[in-house]
């Protein structure tokens, strides 16, 4: 089917209390690996892209590729801009065929942020685009932008509340609560009491940014607040470099290109089916679908 918007989805899952698995594709083959992981549990899924991959491939040819893998499944797929602050890549989104982006003022003051996220927001709504805001600061590492996990702020609740109601239309929202960007070096100590509060007060789907390394009970509790949207992106790039290593150390000898790709389809797409199951995604495509 043709690509989705990802808003009606996230508040169908949010209501029957599943989410939606998020991956960051990397190429061509990963974007494989993630709509057909997904559809072998007839499951929705969100194929994302980093501006750095954008970068790389060029607007054109990735909406190419998630269009023709979406096309070829009857699961609702939806393609997203991940966290982004430049205008001219979200404007390229949209006019390649995103349907939802990404703006990532999270680094500026309340003010400055709300006033950013709403030049994003009225660009996003007139191409009738979904838009992801973030409040907070996410710890780790994305892209150039790096926040130490015991110095990243936790979304302040009256600020979540003043920002949703002066954009209500978000597809999802994305609040600071204690998780962290790439491997995390402690313990996540995510804010659970906040997470549920901010659900209450703003009825927004919120994105779990900072996936990877979170355990079966603290993806099933975050999900069970009221998030809809799960972020895994370093996981998948563990499993895009080992699915060649790992071929590598099995059969040294082995020349031929299609069989690396062939093991890198297969260990990305194992965690794609992973994450998916422990959403609760399974089976979800055709309510997803009729929400879409
Ligand atoms: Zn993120």
């Amino acid at each position: 089917m043709p690509l989705v918007p990802m808003k009606p989805m996230l508040r169908q899952a949010q209501a029957a209390k599943y989410a939606i698995a998020a991956f960051n594709m990397i190429d061509y083959n990963s974007a494989r690996a993630i709509v057909d992981g997904a559809t072998e549990l007839n499951a929705p899924i969100i194929v994302q892209v980093s501006v750095k991959t954008i970068k790389l491939w060029g607007h054109q040819s990735i909406a190419g590729w998630v269009k023709s893998l979406a096309g070829e499944t009857h699961i609702p797929v939806a393609l997203h801009l991940d966290h982004c602050k430049d205008l001219a890549v979200i404007q390229g989104c949209i006019d390649a065929g995103w349907t939802s982006v990404m703006y990532d003022g999270s680094a500026f003051p309340y003010e400055e942020n709300l006033a950013r996220t709403r030049e994003a927001y009225d660009l996003a709504r007139n191409a009738g685009v979904g838009l992801e805001a973030e409040i907070g600061a996410i710890g780790g590492t994305e892209d150039d932008k790096f926040v130490a996990e015991d110095e990243a702020i936790l979304a302040k609740v009256d600020e979540c509340v003043s920002f949703c109601e002066a954009l209500p239309d978000l597809a999802v929202f994305a609040p600071a609560i204690g998780t962290a960007h790439g491997e995390y070096k402690g313990e996540p100590k995510i804010a659970y009491d906040r997470l549920e509060k901010i659900v209450e007060l703003t009825g927004m789907p919120i994105a779990l940014h900072g996936g990877t390394g979170l355990t079966e009970a603290q993806f099933h509790r975050c999900i069970c607040s009221g998030c809809a949207k799960v972020n895994i992106s370093t996981m998948h790039k563990k499993r895009f470099i080992d699915g060649f290593i790992d071929l590598r150390g099995r059969d040294p000898r082995q020349k031929e290109p299609i069989p690396f790709i062939q093991a890198q389809y297969e260990a990305m797409k194992e965690d794609v089916r992973d994450m998916v199951e422990t959403f609760g995604g399974t089976g979800r495509a055709e309510e997803a679908a009729a929400a879409a």
